[in-house]
């Protein structure tokens, strides 16, 4: 995401030939002083020409395959001469503000309120990808919610300059140049480095980890203490080592930042990472028990690490010339979500972290996710293409099929090689080919990975990413010995019960508003409509508990267990009575996709099923 260092020496030359302040924008925040929950941005600008210039803030991120228009979120925009002569300023729209007498621009202020906790403001910004003010607490500032760039001048160095309450530490894959005191300073080569760079400033509870030759920080805020980052990094070491290995044994980075803020939301409905080409910032319930923590930050810790490949190592131009306000969308998220999505459960496998039913089980819920969510028959270009307006909806299928056609590709490509060249080959191949500063053209990659492996790839490209048809994948995993059933069966424990609850008018009761969709539980619960839930299972059940309640039920009760429900029901004689239901938990038959290792596999399938996995299936 780094080039045009063409811009960079033309600004020193002219510097050191008219002895002009050298051209970089100077950013200043103080974090002890956040008022009505807002921050307030001071820049000296950068020399300027010209009769106006115009200021943006981004419109969109790379990474996160939204529109979030992160100036809607700045207030009180002022622009100033040398003298402190308020000029005039004209908003242009929600990002963009046109400051007249550009050369006499001296300096900006403005206000930014945080994304995560301004409802007023109708935006929908993903929280990874946002900013949020908890004074004295903590302050997660994801760069580009609170910088921006005058137009065509993106690639000037950046200088920020950030106060710091007493005992803070900022987060970052940045290095502070200024270790004295409560100022942190921070140099970037441009825009896009800055842009690329979360931080987040509470009292620290770090950790540093080696893995191979690279220094990964890990930096977690758990507002109650529930989560210490010690126990963070020991279950994501074993997966950067899985990884490393996976890339054949060494990092392509020096340094790495997880970032990670642990909310206490009650009512939190999404959470997730966003990668950048040195760290990742995530964004994860405090509510989670220890093993959902950790299966969470594994599978994610895995997904966003090795982003560090794609889409930050190999991009087309789309990319690696990011444009923050009407970027080109790329064709290829099979390649930089899916493939990296395959890659980060492939190698776990492999390293055996997890095992081969583990495995098939994840894809088997991926192969359904994408048939029932999705719309299968859909190109992946083009859903790519246009993922930020017309296949918005369509955009999580990046994990699930996405994942499934970086899988079928590597059972191809292993399949015509004989065993000897897999994705994690292709990768490495493409890797040497381009790089963080040398684009492909998004039309030709089709064409360029069939030069570099077989003729037969550029079909399986024309089918199954340019095309809709369904990723083959039966054919593709009997040639690994393990049958593949679209639409197979499997036996699961029935938790569900299919009814709809609602608050009782005025009070923290619930009620049981809807039972049209039971389930067989519910039949033999004996649930019935406008039922008040007293109990469920011993435990009081009502707008306070019922979250907690219905997790302990989700995370504990196996098959054969005995659910019980307490409610009050209103008998035929119209006296409130208090009914106990119990039922036991039975298994159900349902259809969903399988895939089965089959015993009678030739040694030829099971020497390419050994070249995938990387050992002996056990
Ligand atoms: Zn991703």
């Amino acid at each position: 995401m780094k080039k045009a260092k063409y811009l960079i020496l033309s600004a020193l030359f002219m510097a050191s030939f008219s002895g002009f302040a050298q051209k970089e924008y100077k950013f200043s925040v103080d974090l002890t002083k956040p008022q009505d929950d807002k921050l307030t941005v001071e820049l000296e600008t950068p020399p300027l020409r010209g009769k106006s210039v115009i200021y943006h803030l981004p419109r969109i991120v790379p990474g996160t395959y939204s529109i979030n228009n992160y100036g809607s979120y700045v207030s009180n925009f002022k622009a100033f001469d040398k003298n402190g002569k308020e000029l005039k300023v004209e908003k242009l729209d929600k990002n963009s503000w046109r400051i007249a007498k550009a050369k006499k621009l001296s300096r900006l202020s403005y206000q930014i309120d945080d994304t995560w906790d301004t409802p007023e403001i109708e935006e929908d910004v993903f929280e990874p990808s946002g900013t949020n003010i908890e004074e004295g607490k903590v302050f997660v500032l994801n760069t580009f919610g609170l910088f921006g760039y005058f137009q065509g001048m993106d690639r000037l160095p950046y200088r920020v300059n950030i106060t710091k309450p007493t005992g803070f530490y900022g987060s970052t894959p940045l290095v502070n140049q200024n270790k004295d005191g409560n100022q942190d300073l921070f140099v970037t080569e441009d825009y896009h480095e800055l842009a690329d760079s979360p931080m987040m400033y509470n009292r620290p509870d770090t950790v540093w980890l080696k893995v191979g030759n690279a220094d990964i920080l890990v930096s977690v805020f758990s507002p109650n203490d529930k989560f210490a980052t010690k126990d963070l990094a020991a279950d994501i070491k074993p997966t950067l080592e899985a990884q490393k290995n996976y890339l054949g044994g060494t990092l392509p980075i020096d340094k790495y930042a997880f970032i990670i803020y642990m909310s206490d939301d009650q009512n939190l409905t999404r959470y997730g990472a966003l990668e950048h080409s040195k760290s990742s910032f995530y964004y994860l319930p405090e509510t989670f028990s220890a093993a959902q923590l950790s299966k969470s930050i594994k599978d994610i810790a895995a997904h966003e690490f090795f982003h560090i490949i794609t889409p930050l190592n190999i991009h087309s131009e789309e990319i690696g010339d990011f444009d923050f306000i009407n970027p080109k969308m790329s064709r290829h998220l099979w390649l930089y979500e899916g493939l990296t999505e395959y890659a980060s459960h492939h190698a776990q496998l492999r390293a055996g972290i997890i095992d081969l039913t583990t495995y098939l089980e994840r894809q088997a819920d991926k192969v359904e996710s994408a048939r029932t969510r999705f719309t299968d028959s859909l190109s992946f270009t083009a859903m790519s293409s246009d993922v930020l307006e017309k296949y918005k909806d369509e955009y999580s299928n990046v994990y699930e099929k996405g994942a499934l056609i970086g899988l079928s590709l590597d059972l191809r490509l292993r399949q015509l090689s004989g065993g000897k060249y897999g994705t994690q080959d292709l990768m490495r191949d493409l890797a040497k080919i381009y790089g963080k500063d040398k684009s492909f053209k998004d039309a030709e990659l089709f064409d360029k990975i069939t030069e570099l492996t077989y003729p037969e790839i550029r079909d399986f490209f024309r089918r199954y990413v340019e095309g809709g048809e369904p990723l083959p994948l039966k054919e593709l995993f009997a040639a690994i010995g393990i049958d593949f059933v679209a639409m197979g069966q499997k036996q699961e424990v029935e938790k569900a019960f299919g009814v709809s609850f609602a608050l009782l008018p005025g009070t923290r009761s619930i009620l049981i508003s809807s039972t049209e969709e039971e389930t067989d539980l519910s039949k033999r619960l004996g649930l019935e409509e406008l039922d008040q839930i007293v109990q469920l299972n011993g435990q009081p059940f009502d707008a306070d508990t019922y979250a907690t309640v219905l997790q302990d039920y989700e995370e504990n009760y196996k098959l054969g267990d005995e659910v019980s429900f307490t409610v009050q029901r209103k008998m035929p004689d119209n006296e409130i009575k208090e009914v106990k239901l119990t039922a036991d938990l039975q298994a159900v038959t349902v259809p969903f996709p399988t895939f089965t290792p089959l015993d009678s596999a030739t040694p030829q399938q099971l020497a390419l099923r050994e070249s995938w996995m990387g050992r002996m299936a056990q």
